[in-house]
């Protein structure tokens, strides 16, 4: 089973395996991709509610892994929605791949090349603003909290 996330919908992903995706999603979609979901629900597409203790697990895994801050709402739960139902995520958003790997949930990816990314991110030292390759509880030279750069 495939669960959907808005840029599925955008990117018109196609498959012959069941899907399924979050109602949130719903609100994100204009136009055509919006017929789409409605097209893909009128023709058995699961939607599903995930239940809040599996949305609490991926926030706390989101959290640990430093996700948490650029999740919105539907992201965390279509993480939930696909660890709930075994089910391989379809997304292009970088943190949710993150966190689901975290969780070992499968993810497919769309447009872009994956997961394989998060090996290029940078660390970047809140107090000296020196860069790292690997992420470090503190930064060795003075102490301070690292946060994650996105690669431009
Ligand atoms: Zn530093």
């Amino acid at each position: 089973m495939y669960v959907l996330d808005s840029s599925a919908f955008i990117h018109d992903f196609h498959t012959t395996e069941q899907t399924a995706t979050i109602p949130l999603v719903r609100e994100e979609l204009e136009d055509e991709s919006a017929y789409r979901y409605d097209a893909m629900e009128g023709s058995g597409m699961h939607i599903h509610i995930p239940n809040e203790d599996t949305t609490e697990k991926v926030e706390r895994a989101a959290r640990e892994s430093g996700d948490l801050d650029v999740l919105s709402d539907t992201d965390v739960r279509l993480v939930a929605a696909s660890f709930e139902l075994d089910a391989t995520l379809v997304t292009d958003d970088y943190a949710m791949q993150n966190v689901a790997e975290k969780l070992n949930v499968g993810v497919e990816v769309i447009a872009r090349e994956g997961i394989d990314e998060q090996r290029h991110w940078k660390y970047q030292c809140q107090g000296c603003g020196r860069e790292f390759d690997e992420e470090k509880d503190r930064c060795p030279i003075c102490g301070s909290e690292l946060a994650r750069k996105n690669p431009s």
